[in-house]
């Protein structure tokens, strides 16, 4: 397995990242003993990345996590995050310091640890900006004060309120999710030439799109909007044709960035974790991916509205319009 520096944290973590969402039932019932396996199995095969988020099952994907790592938790490299628990805005969130403060001790039980690695403010696009730099990240640093957390980072899909706010505030680590895949390439333009000029470790979550880049297509609730998710069914239906699983090729692609340091793929399946570590150093066929990217062009790098009006991104479109 291939490594990569995290930007100044300096931790050297694998390129494919355990995404332990899955853990938590997010795309459907899972096994927890499946669960359990495709854990250990990630670590056999050198996946040394774990993030989790107590909004993940409403904790449940903690849980399991922590249970999976019982005994071999000095092995990988941590992360979680603080600030969203539930779905609904705006009783789904919470980044006032108290809340965090309690917050990383009880996720700290849930994951039978004493410290994060990395600790997250989880989709911060769902918070005005002011409460992030002010309040929100000085309790974050105040944690690594305490020992309880190493680093500190901000996730979101919003890619411009990242930037800025990693322009103004002091952040090891950036997190965006389905801005780097074959859907959406934006997170390079956006984010990485900050991240490089300020040593922050930049994180690719959702690198099959939250599975619309696979043969099963997207879940109930996934936001694309539909003609992306028509073009990923015929860019499903196109490598189906050519012998080719659309997962491997969205993998391939997403892992050979290397302005990323770890790409988040959300597993609770061993063949799952089997078939994305195999993608790892294999470069994608050039010729299926310049026809998948054609195909995918006229609705490439289309984001929709996520979070707070003021945190939208630019031209971002309704939700499943
Ligand atoms: P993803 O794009 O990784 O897709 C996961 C889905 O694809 C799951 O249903 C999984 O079973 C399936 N899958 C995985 N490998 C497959 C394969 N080889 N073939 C077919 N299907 C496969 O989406 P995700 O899970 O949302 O993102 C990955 C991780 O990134 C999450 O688990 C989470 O840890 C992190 N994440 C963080 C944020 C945030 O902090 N705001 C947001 C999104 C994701």
């Amino acid at each position: 397995m291939e490594h990569r520096t995290l930007g100044r944290t300096g931790l050297s973590v694998s390129i494919v990242g355990y995404g332990a969402s899955p853990l938590g039932n997010e795309f459907g019932t899972t096994d927890p003993a499946e669960g359990v396996r495709a854990v250990r199995r990630a670590i056999d095969l050198g996946i040394n990345y774990f993030d989790v988020s107590p909004y993940y099952g409403r904790t449940l994907a903690e849980t399991r996590l922590g249970e999976a790592l019982e005994g071999v938790r000095q092995q990988v490299i941590l992360a979680t995050k603080a600030g969203r628990y539930d779905r609904g805005y705006p009783e789904g969130f919470d980044f006032s310091a108290a809340r965090i403060a309690r917050s990383v001790d009880e996720s700290l039980r849930r994951l039978r640890t004493d410290y994060v690695d990395v600790y997250q403010l989880h989709d911060i696009e769902y918070a005005h900006r002011e409460q992030i730099v002010g309040e929100a990240l000085p309790a974050m640093h105040r944690l690594v004060e305490q020992g309880k957390v190493r680093y500190v980072g901000i996730t979101s899909y919003a890619l411009h309120l990242l930037a800025d706010v990693a322009a103004q505030a002091e952040v090891d680590t950036i997190l965006s999710y389905c801005r780097y895949d074959l859907a959406d390439t934006s997170l390079q333009r956006v984010l990485a030439p900050l991240a490089r000029e300020r040593g922050i470790g930049l994180i690719n979550a959702s690198p099959l799109h939250m599975r619309l880049l696979t043969a099963r297509g997207a879940p109930d609730w996934h936001p694309a909007p539909r003609r992306v998710r028509e073009a990923t069914a015929r860019a499903a239906a196109l490598c189906a044709r050519r012998g080719v699983d659309l997962a491997d090729l969205a993998m391939q692609f997403a892992l050979a960035n290397p302005d990323v340091a770890t790409t988040l793929v959300g597993m609770s399946k061993v063949r799952h974790v089997e078939r994305n570590v195999a993608a790892a150093g294999v470069a994608p066929d050039p010729a299926l991916l310049a026809e998948v990217r054609a195909l995918m062009a006229p609705v490439a790098d289309v984001a929709w509205q996520e979070g707070l009006p003021e945190n939208h991104e630019p031209d971002a479109v309704p939700k499943g319009d």
